[in-house]
């Protein structure tokens, strides 16, 4: 079932997303050769709870983190520990979420630790470059696959070919994490629900240099690239308002990302 919330209740979800934005920034700035996943999970936790929010990854499935903690061919889910520590050139996808008066928010960004490589910057570029492309098309009047379609073209228009990961997606956010719809990085345009106001989404493309299969490991969460080739993780909370998307999860609501899709977003 969609949930469709109140222009009250967006408002509630804005301020859970401005923890979890919070939250990504702080960890983001402690990202360094030498670090843990661990120390960077400690950091998120501290951030969420200090604004007086709750950590809605920790415990989920019985999950162990407060952020999924993915480096280099590892897609999504890498479990954060005090033995994984980062290394120069890494690329690190840090996904995270924060449940504030019962309201959920979820984002995640994939950075690289000191120099990237040319071909790690453009994949990092690629993917975060096509989130907003889907942002983007979260607009009342159009329809679910909209989205889907506008990340994948995103994508797609790039001279490589980088792998768009099957099956893995965006899903609707409200009272829980995961609601439905079950949003797909590729497909046809036109088809799905229609996107009304009070609808709000996770928009999370995930997107490899090579290959996009990928297998689950042992720990039953890590999700990695079968060929080994690296990966990055783009995601946002977005609500579709009467005034345009506003990106819950982004600190200035998505003003900077949207623009160069002439798409105006809700600032505050
Ligand atoms: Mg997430
Ligand atoms: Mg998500």
């Amino acid at each position: 079932m969609i949930q469709i919330k109140t222009a009250h209740e967006i408002e509630l979800m804005r301020a859970s997303g401005l923890v979890t934005a919070g939250a990504i920034r702080a960890v983001r700035a402690a990202v360094r050769p030498g670090v843990s996943t661990g120390e960077l999970d400690a950091i998120a936790e501290d951030h969420i709870r200090s604004a007086g929010a709750v950590p809605n990854f920790l415990g989920y499935h019985g999950f162990t983190g407060t952020i999924c903690a993915s480096i280099n061919d590892e897609v999504v889910h890498g479990i954060p520990s005090p033995d994984r520590t980062l290394a120069e050139g890494d690329n690190i996808s840090i996904d995270c979420g924060a449940v504030l008066a019962g309201w959920h928010s979820d984002s995640a960004v994939t950075v690289t630790v000191g120099e990237a490589s040319a071909g790690d910057a453009e994949l990092l570029a690629v993917t975060e470059q096509s989130m907003w492309a889907g942002l983007a098309k979260a607009i009342a009047g159009g329809r679910l696959t909209d989205i889907s379609h506008a990340v994948e073209e995103s994508i797609v228009a790039h001279e490589h070919r980088y792998g768009i990961v099957d099956h893995y997606g965006g899903h609707g956010i409200g009272t829980e994490m995961h609601q439905d719809p079950h949003v797909l990085n590729y497909g046809r345009a036109g088809r799905g629900p229609k996107l009304v106001p009070g609808l709000v989404l996770a928009i999370e493309p995930m997107v490899t240099i090579g290959d996009p299969a990928t297998a689950e490991l042992d720990d039953g969460w890590t999700v990695v690239t079968k060929d080994g080739s690296r990966a990055a993780h783009f995601e946002h909370s977005v609500a579709i308002t009467p005034e345009g998307p506003w990106v819950l999860t982004a600190e200035d609501g998505g003003v900077a990302g949207l623009a160069p899709f002439g798409v105006t977003a809700r600032s505050q």
